[in-house]
């Protein structure tokens, strides 16, 4: 219904998240989430402070941002904590661009960027990614727009190096540069060690992928002083609770704990290897991810032919409708039985079974 809407945004698609189906219990490989529960010590910091929750949560979020700068190897004064790193994403698009300083981001990335321009009306650029769906660091060198870069990027996967990072951030001295690390800690490499010596570079991650917390809801952003500075006046003109009691604690214990997510690391890391030598065995074309997921497609099936007949096999991918992609289906990478249980049901599909 439009009769109350303000019309400023009529433009505005909103977000689609991921099928998140409550009808049965499914393999559930389309929202990339970690298929491991957090640490004991994770349930029980939460069981802890859910005991005060008649209190306000800090607003600072201090012991959060020292246990974090601690483990990131930053000082607390260049960390945001938020309500998930897509807050953090909106935040800096409010903070860090306008009709001066418009937007640039690749046309295949996550979907959550064009619908954060939209909502906070900024003009914005989507510059394709070359046919092997990699992003070409030349486009973005020197474009005086405010880049946004998913590193890896979703949903391909793909990662680019450091040393191109870097080129991008250098050549745009007057614009802020937003690299993206959601899925930084399965093979890539960070950009947060550039922080010192750019100030125009804004690093957000996420608790929801590695640190096993997407119901949570904890996010961050690594920048100088100031950056982060900008951004807290955007979060203390909106939501300066916006990190509850309960995440932060389990933010804490979750750092604290920070081996145990390390090395569930790993096992995704081989999961990946296991499931793209098992999709190639099947003849699909797989592309080289370094993320908590495959990006993956077959001449024998459609996209989204695929994605159904999975769905009714009890198996969940995701399938983007976009023309470029939508040959593709996006696998989270699970457990190595859930991995089987895909490649199993996929080869029954492909034989007509
Ligand atoms: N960036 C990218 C590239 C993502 O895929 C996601 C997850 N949908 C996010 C950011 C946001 O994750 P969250 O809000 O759970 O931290």
């Amino acid at each position: 219904m439009k009769k109350y809407f303000s019309e400023r945004y009529d433009e505005l698609v909103p977000y689609v998240p991921g099928e998140q189906p409550q009808d049965r219990s499914y393999v559930k490989l389309n929202t990339n989430e970690s298929p491991f529960p957090p640490s004991s010590s994770v349930t029980e910091a939460v069981r802890l402070e859910s005991q005060k929750l008649n209190l306000y949560s800090d607003p600072e979020s201090l012991e959060l941002r020292k246990q974090f700068a601690a483990v990131f190897g930053v000082d607390k004064d260049e960390v945001i904590m938020v309500n998930g790193s897509d807050e953090v994403l909106n935040f800096a698009f409010m903070a860090f661009a306008d009709e001066k300083r418009p937007l640039a981001f690749p046309d295949i990335t996550y979907g959550f960027y064009p619908v954060f321009a939209k909502l906070n009306r900024i003009p914005y650029t989507e510059i394709p990614v070359k046919d092997d769906l990699s992003i070409d660091v030349n486009d973005y060198i020197g474009i005086y727009k405010t880049v946004v870069i998913a590193n890896p990027n979703a949903p391909t996967g793909l990662f680019l190096s450091l040393d191109s990072i870097e080129k991008i951030v250098a050549s745009n001295p007057n614009n802020v540069v937003i690299v993206d690390e959601a899925y930084i800690d399965f093979g890539g490499q960070s950009a947060i060690s550039l922080i010192r010596k750019y100030d125009n570079l804004l690093v957000t991650g996420t608790f929801s992928k590695s640190r096993s917390m997407a119901g949570a809801r904890l996010g961050f952003g690594i920048a100088n002083k100031e950056l982060i500075g900008n951004l807290n006046t955007i979060r203390y003109s909106t939501n300066p609770y916006n990190v509850n009691r309960m995440t932060s604690a389990a933010g804490i214990a979750a750092l604290r704990d920070n081996d145990y997510y390390m090395d569930n690391c790993k096992t995704i890391i081989a999961n990946r290897a296991w499931t793209t030598d098992a999709l190639s065995a099947l003849g699909f074309e797989v592309l080289d991810s370094k993320a908590n997921f495959v990006f993956a497609r077959t001449d024998k099936l459609s996209g989204e032919q695929l994605y159904l007949n999975l769905k009714e096999n009890g198996v969940l991918v995701r399938h983007f409708k976009l023309d470029r992609i939508k040959d593709y289906n996006r696998i989270t990478i699970g457990t190595l039985d859930q991995m089987k249980t895909l490649i199993e049901k996929t080869k029954l599909i492909l034989e007509g079974k």
